[in-house]
């Protein structure tokens, strides 16, 4: 059964016929996938209904959930791709109500952004009284959304739960959901590269790294050969300086001897007595000649 043909009478999953589904394998899954068909939100569309339903929680509020229906190896899936809010419904403080206007409005942007997707359910909130389907929501499901695979979603913006409903036996059912991570940065995301490239690279990294290594003992034998040069260099320099700046060794300081004591035989001969009783020697002749010029001059 593709996803425009309807089904009004005991919906059920297990009615679903996904032969014309296209395959699409899962990556970056959030959850256990099982052997059975299974709903699967994207984390982008669970954060808008969160800030959707935080927007305002003294009412309900509602919006329809956009997506298209796969395969894997585990059979089908219902990806939730893209909500729109259901602005104009009219809304109490325990119920919701799609108007014609709401639904309109819903038209108006499935055919303008979303032209190739499908309407796979809708979503309300129940602002602090918990996850369940009241008797006007399974009304809604009953009405709007009765394809085997078409599903319900309720969120709690005050007690932060939410539930997944799924057919089964004619009525909508509690299911687990899994999610899909779509908010991830591109520039997070790991290239994939082949296995060649990943040997090459490594091959490079390997020849890199070797060549690093040896441009590092060159440095540092450069930078011992430097210190090397520059240690002669000042050791020369500080050698000339010494020799160029000592002071000329001074002459051994001689002390003077001491006197020794004189000895009896360097003693200065004692002059000897004059004998006043002996007669003087007649004087020499210059003695003569000196006394008559004085007498000369003193006549
Ligand atoms: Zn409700």
């Amino acid at each position: 059964m593709g996803l425009t043909e309807t089904e009004t009478i005991d919906p059920d999953i297990a009615a679903i016929h996904c032969d014309d589904w296209p395959l699409r394998p899962l990556t970056k899954l959030i959850g256990t996938r099982e052997n059975r068909f299974q709903v699967i939100f994207h984390q982008s569309v669970l954060d808008e209904i969160h800030i959707h339903g935080q927007s305002t929680t003294d009412i309900e509020i509602c919006g329809v959930l956009i997506g298209t229906g796969y395969r894997d190896a585990q059979g089908p899936y219902l990806l939730i791709e893209h909500c729109i809010r259901g602005n104009g419904a009219r809304t109490k403080a325990t119920n919701v109500t799609f108007t014609a206007e709401t639904w309109a409005n819903i038209q108006t942007v499935m055919d303008r952004d979303f032209p190739d997707k499908k309407m796979v359910g809708w979503y309300h909130t129940h602002p602090g009284f918990g996850i369940f389907l009241s008797d006007m929501d399974v009304f809604i499901c009953d009405n709007f959304f009765n394809l085997p695979w078409q599903m319900a979603f309720v969120y709690d913006p005050l007690g932060g739960d939410e539930g997944n409903f799924i057919w089964k036996s004619g009525k909508p059912q509690r299911d687990p959901y899994l999610i899909q991570d779509d908010v991830t940065p591109k520039s997070a995301e790991i290239p994939l590269i082949s296995v060649a490239d990943a040997v090459n690279s490594h091959n490079q990294l390997a020849t890199d790294e070797k060549i690093l290594e040896l441009l590092i003992r060159v440095r540092r034998l450069e930078t011992r050969q430097k210190q090397l040069v520059s240690a002669v260099v000042f050791l020369t320099a500080f050698v000339i300086m010494w020799i160029w700046f000592s002071p000329v060794p001074a002459p051994p300081v001689m002390k003077p001897a001491t006197q020794p004591a004189m000895q009896p035989a360097m003693q200065a001969p004692i002059p000897k007595q004059i004998d006043h009783t002996q007669p003087v020697a007649a004087p020499t002749d210059w003695l003569k000649a000196s006394l008559n010029n004085a007498n000369r001059n003193r006549q």
